[in-house]
């Protein structure tokens, strides 16, 4: 597929690079030790790895293990194969409720017919299914139709995620991106919808805690560092296709590798990770909200936009950013 919204780009195939079963495993152990919970695995599509249902299956038995992909390859005899796996979520993207905005945006005329073919195997095999929904111009209008979708498919969860300029995401970035008005108008009417299709509705990293009584728990919380929301470098980590460790998948700052370097010092030692656990680090509103050691904002947005990591967050629907700078930074990046 060639998404108009991927974060990877365009890649040619020498860039592609994959991490054998064993620097996986060895990883995954460093990772377990430092105490994590919770995995997934990601991609490129991961189910073109060669290893990855031997992977999940030595992973699962440890952690929470999800699995993201756009469901392309998977037929019943994949979905029996990822259940005997032990896999607890698959997460499949999903761009539209119509064959033909999904197929557009993913640049594929096959790719919705394969989603829904996907889902009702997963789902046939008492798999948890989630539908990955990013956030763009051509289906911010379509949000009762994608959770109509998802309830008649029996998908259990709906993730709206929020565009990253990054990629093919920020070269097609001023076509997509909504204005933040729109953003706003649509997670409150999301909030809404949750009761009425009586499904489960994720909003994050829009939104980085659920609800404001949960924030609050957070605020009187005695901890100096940040416990919550935006999870890069905070509570968790990401590793690439050729084993960089990076922030998350959307922060591709290189912390080490995990072929050369121990997953314990970046943990520890390296100077960016310790910076961000102190939300107090954070610039502009987030720097001062009371929120922060529950939200943080999304790190991701302002460094693809602005190259600092530690900028506000203008997607913040709770200090309603100007929309005049929405405008400036699409003037930013040429578009
Ligand atoms: S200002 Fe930043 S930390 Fe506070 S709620 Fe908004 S995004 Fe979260
Ligand atoms: S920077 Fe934080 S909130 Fe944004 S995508 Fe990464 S982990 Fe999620």
């Amino acid at each position: 597929m060639n998404c108009i919204h991927c974060r990877n780009g365009k890649l040619v195939s020498s860039e592609i690079t994959e991490l054998t079963y064993g620097e996986c495993i060895r990883a995954f152990h460093e990772a377990r030790e430092l105490g994590c919970e919770s995995i997934n695995i990601g991609g490129g599509e991961p189910l073109l790895h060669k290893d990855v249902y031997k992977i999940i299956s030595y992973v699962s038995k440890y952690c929470y293990t999800s699995l993201l992909t756009n469901g392309y390859i998977i037929d019943d005899k994949v979905a029996r194969k990822l259940k005997e796996a032990k896999v607890d979520m698959v997460q499949i993207s999903l761009d539209s409720s119509t064959p033909e905005k999904h197929n557009k945006i993913r640049n594929n005329k096959n790719a919705y017919s394969h989603v829904k073919k996907a889902v009702e195997a997963l789902v046939n095999c008492e798999i948890s299914t989630c539908f990955m929904v990013t956030v763009s111009n051509y289906n911010i209008d379509e949000l009762e139709d994608i959770l109509k979708f998802a309830t008649e498919l029996r998908v259990s969860l709906v993730n709206f995620r929020r565009l990253i300029p990054q990629g093919s995401g920020n070269l097609n970035f001023g076509n997509l991106n909504p204005s933040f008005r729109d953003i706003s108008k649509f997670l409150e009417k999301a909030k809404s919808l949750e009761i009425q299709f009586n499904i489960g509705i994720c909003l994050f990293p829009f939104y980085s805690f659920k609800n404001k009584e949960i924030a609050d728990e957070y605020i009187k919380s005695p901890l100096e560092v940040a416990e919550g929301g935006c999870s890069a470098g905070v509570t968790g980590l990401s590793v690439a296709s050729n084993g960089n460790i990076q922030l998350c998948p959307h922060l591709p700052i290189t912390l080490g590798n995990i072929k050369t370097d121990l997953l314990y010092k970046v943990w520890f030692e390296n100077d960016t990770v310790l910076k961000l656990r102190n939300r107090k680090n954070l610039k502009g509103k987030c720097g001062t909200c009371e929120f922060s050691n529950a939200c943080g904002g999304c790190r991701a947005y302002p460094y693809q936009l602005h190259n600092d990591l530690f900028m506000e967050d203008s997607l913040c629907t709770e200090f309603k950013a100007s929309t005049s700078k929405e405008t400036s930074y699409k003037k930013l990046i040429g578009n």
